[in-house]
């Protein structure tokens, strides 16, 4: 595996690929880690997590840095990255206790029926590379907190954040196998997942990804969460704080480079603010600063390799030719590296790329409504249901709308975000199940009923 930095275009390290026979040891010293892990106190495994959070914070700037060179993130949102890791071990370091104790049922006199909560041994993750540590870290806090061993697959050009990942938890005083990670390209999951020893898998990533996994899991029956991909709306009504909505809708749209599954990428503005909101958010978007990822001040990095550039480019050329407009951007820009303009698009008709796919970069695709309902209608008009964010200063007004928003979290006057405390996840093509909070340690134990007579 060849790693790339998209900043420059050069090749930074090579990894070679877990071959057959390292896949057979992994899966065996997993298997093997899960029989003593699953029987260790769960206070024991509470204080492992609260270290981990300890190693990630004391090398925050080095676990940063290999983000920034493998997949271009601006050195401070990479470093917030990994802060936010230890967030989530510290969170289910505190509560895991209490998301997992027993559930006590009515019952007949005399007898005594509760819900236990068992790991179900070795969970499968395959990973992304938008938020190399964050989306690892937010399968295994909870997840081996509940007793259960994981297998990361990670994406193929962050080959260092995997590698990295083990060695913390390693540090951090966990025992060999409990959590490893697999370098293996995406056409040797299905035969993971087929093994026997494998009892789940998580994935976050596209909706082909996604559809792969979930078909060779159902085959073998085992369970699965999906996180896949969005497309936002951001819906700003006529009663909104439009400086607050531009400023805050800029940032949601192009942080991370744009390349964020709960970024926001439909704006839905009411035609009495349109023009003013639109002028507002072209400015916002235009102030961010777009530049070398090594840089503190940077808010825009580079795509994460020159390929989705590419992809992403094709989508906006195409809307383009479809008749949309570019209010700025829209051009890859002439420098080194796999770097894109952010860009707003006006007038984006029905069915372009603009308006049907997900655009995982920082395009912004700005449409303007006469009513309520037809905001509600085209905020729902897309295969995904990930996330939304309504702006109103009528907080009632923004609850009834989120009400009838399609999608696994809506947020009122705020960008969407993922929080440790709250589920998080999708409906429609963005996947099923959830992750973080309690809903997310319970995705994957058996909750089982236990009669006592
Ligand atoms: P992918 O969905 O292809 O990659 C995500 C993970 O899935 C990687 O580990 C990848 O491995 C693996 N994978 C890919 N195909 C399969 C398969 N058939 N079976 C099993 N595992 C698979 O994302 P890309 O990097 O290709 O990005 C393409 C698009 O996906 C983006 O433009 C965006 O729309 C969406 N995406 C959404 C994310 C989200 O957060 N929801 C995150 C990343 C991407 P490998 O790297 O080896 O191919």
């Amino acid at each position: 595996m060849n790693v790339v930095n998209p900043a420059t275009g050069e090749r930074i390290a090579t990894y070679e690929e877990a071959g057959d026979e390292a896949v057979e040891r992994t899966l065996a010293d997993a298997e093997r880690a899960f029989e003593s892990w699953r029987e260790r106190p769960l206070a024991e495994r509470e204080e492992l997590l609260a270290s981990a959070a300890e190693v990630l914070r004391e090398n925050e700037r080095e676990y940063a840095e290999l983000m920034r060179r493998e997949m271009g993130k601006p050195i401070a949102q990479a470093e917030s990255e990994v802060e936010k890791c230890a967030w989530v071990c510290d969170h289910y370091a505190e509560h895991a206790h209490a998301y997992l104790e027993d559930d006590h049922h009515p019952s007949p006199p005399g007898t005594a029926v509760k819900t236990v909560h068992e790991p179900l041994g070795v969970v499968l993750a395959v990973m992304p590379w938008n938020f190399p540590f964050w989306q690892v870290f937010r399968f295994l806090a909870p997840s081996l907190t509940a007793g259960n061993v994981g297998v990361l697959k990670h994406a193929s050009n962050v080959p260092g954040c995997a590698e990295a990942i083990e060695d913390i938890l390693l540090e951090a005083g966990y025992p060999e196998g409990v959590f490893q990670s697999l370098l293996v390209p995406s056409d040797r999951v299905d035969d993971i997942i087929a093994d026997e020893r494998v009892r789940a898998a998580t994935l976050t990533g596209s909706g082909p990804a996604g559809r792969a996994v979930a078909s060779a899991a159902s085959e073998h029956l085992k369970k699965t969460v999906l996180e896949l991909g969005g497309s936002d709306p951001f819906v700003v009504l006529d009663d909104a704080d439009l400086a607050a909505a531009a400023e805050t809708g800029a940032w949601a749209r192009n942080l991370n480079g744009g390349q964020s599954c709960i970024a926001a990428k439909r704006f839905v503005v009411h035609t009495d603010i349109y023009d003013d909101f639109l002028d507002r958010f072209v400015a916002e978007v235009e102030s961010l600063a777009v530049g070398d990822p090594t840089d503190e001040a940077t808010e825009v990095g580079p795509q994460a390799s020159a390929d989705l550039l590419a992809t992403l480019h094709e989508q906006v050329a195409a809307s383009v030719e479809a008749g949309a407009t570019v209010r700025t951007g829209g051009e890859p820009m002439d420098r080194e590296g796999a770097f894109y303009p952010p860009t707003v698009l006006t007038d984006v008709p029905e069915g372009c790329p603009a308006d049907t796919e997900e655009l995982f970069g920082p395009v912004a695709a700005v449409y303007e409504v006469d009513v309520e309902g037809a905001g509600v209608e085209r905020a729902n008009d897309t295969e995904f249901g990930l996330g939304a964010s309504v702006w109103t200063e009528d907080r009632d007004r923004g609850e009834r709308l989120a009400r009838r928003i399609d999608a696994g979290c809506v947020y009122i006057n705020q960008l969407t975000k993922s929080d440790p405390r709250v589920p998080f996840g999708g409906v429609k093509e963005s996947g099923y199940g959830r992750e973080l909070s309690e809903a997310g340690m319970k995705e994957f134990v058996n909750r089982k009923t236990v009669w006592i007579e």
